[in-house]
């Protein structure tokens, strides 16, 4: 009788926790999960929203799905609404970094967990977990591929044939985007050993993050310095060589001040322009020959790694993270989920943009 007692307990015991974990899955069944981007006026976040509210809805989730155009305000409130319409978990990928610790405090105090969605929320503890891509890395990417395509590297990484001196200028995004310091710390730690060797010579003389920053990452803001520098900097014979861009709508604004100020023709070529995203019109250009290169990061692994997450906390189980040092927003460090961007030029580009089914053939053309 006594055994049968104590094993009647520990079953009871055990059954317990189980009933707990249990209730805790049950209630997350059919659970409401608010989804902030930023804009829909580039094509990349209209990507990342369908594929998370695509990969939730299958796990049998509800998705509150929302696009701010960009307007710090309006996501402010949109994730205030989502909170006030129940939301369970926020998944955000911010305009500002800074600009919703308010909203967040206000989730934290309703238990809501948030997960920071490709660029990391700052100066908050009520950020859970991050999920990107290896941010520095795409830097790194970036400036690598603006090396090789003005031949002082070739692609296995040795030296290149050519020895410069070669005329860039350096763009970077916006201030207020974490990401943006990290793409710019990535790419100008590949490009300083050789501007200090002055194999590149940066004519404007504007490399500081301040100085070549561009709010919002607004093209027409990149295509007006673009302008200006080559006003004041390219006149006669001297041109500009390479252009390091950190994603492919400034690339735009940035091919359309050099096409009008007479590149792209056969006698006087492109620079080596680089960018980020693998969006359409750019990956045209890159086939075109305009372009040279852009960063392709999949949205879908993203989604998928984030939709992941927040299954996972939502379920009261600890999600998988590959990254616990390099994400202090100011006020912690946020365990996050780093993912492997990949340079995408006119040589590769099928391989990883079509044979992987990101976009079809159709879709290039
Ligand atoms: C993203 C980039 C994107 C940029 C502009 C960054 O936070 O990581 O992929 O090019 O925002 O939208």
């Amino acid at each position: 009788l006594g055994l049968g007692l104590a094993l009647g307990m520990t079953a009871c015991g055990s059954s317990e926790k189980t009933v707990d974990q249990e209730a805790e899955k049950q209630s997350a069944k059919g659970a409401l999960v608010g989804v902030t981007m930023p804009t829909r006026s580039s094509e990349r976040w209209i990507h990342d929203g369908d594929n998370l509210k695509k990969q939730l809805e299958e796990l049998g989730y509800k998705v509150d799905l929302q696009y701010a155009e960009n307007d710090i305000p309006t996501q402010a409130n949109q994730i205030d609404n989502q909170i006030t319409k129940g939301a369970r978990l926020l998944i955000i990928a911010s305009i500002d970094g800074t600009a919703i610790t308010t909203q967040l405090q206000n989730a934290a105090d309703n238990d809501i967990p948030v997960i920071a969605y490709d660029r990391l929320i700052r100066n908050s503890e009520n950020v859970d977990y991050y999920a990107t891509f290896d941010n520095y890395k795409v830097g790194v990417q970036q400036a690598t591929s603006l090396l090789v395509g003005l031949g002082l590297k070739k692609p296995d990484g040795s030296e290149g044939d050519e020895k410069g001196p070669f005329n860039i200028e350096v763009f970077a995004g916006s201030p207020d985007d974490n990401n943006a310091t990290f793409f710019y710390n990535g790419a100008m730690d590949t490009l300083k050993p050789y501007i200090d060797q002055k194999k590149l010579v940066v004519k404007s003389g504007q490399t500081d993050f301040e100085t070549i920053a561009t709010l919002r990452w607004d093209p027409e803001r990149a295509q007006k310095r673009m302008e200006d520098l080559l006003t004041r900097h390219y006149g006669g014979g001297t041109k500009v060589q390479g252009v390091l861009s950190p994603y492919d709508g400034l690339s735009i604004g940035i091919l359309s001040a050099l096409k009008s100020s007479g590149y792209g023709t056969p006698g006087q070529p492109y620079p080596v322009v680089t960018g980020q995203d693998a969006e359409v019109a750019s990956v045209k250009s890159i086939i075109a020959g305009e372009q040279y290169s852009t960063i392709y990061k999949d949205t879908r692994q993203l989604a998928s790694v984030t939709v992941k997450m927040a299954d996972a906390v939502l379920k009261g189980e600890k999600p998988e993270v590959n990254n616990t040092k390099d994400y202090d927003n100011g006020v912690k460090v946020v365990p996050s989920y780093l993912l492997e961007p990949v340079i995408v030029n006119k040589d590769n580009y099928k391989e990883h943009l079509i044979d992987t089914g990101y976009y079809t053939q159709e879709q290039l053309k």
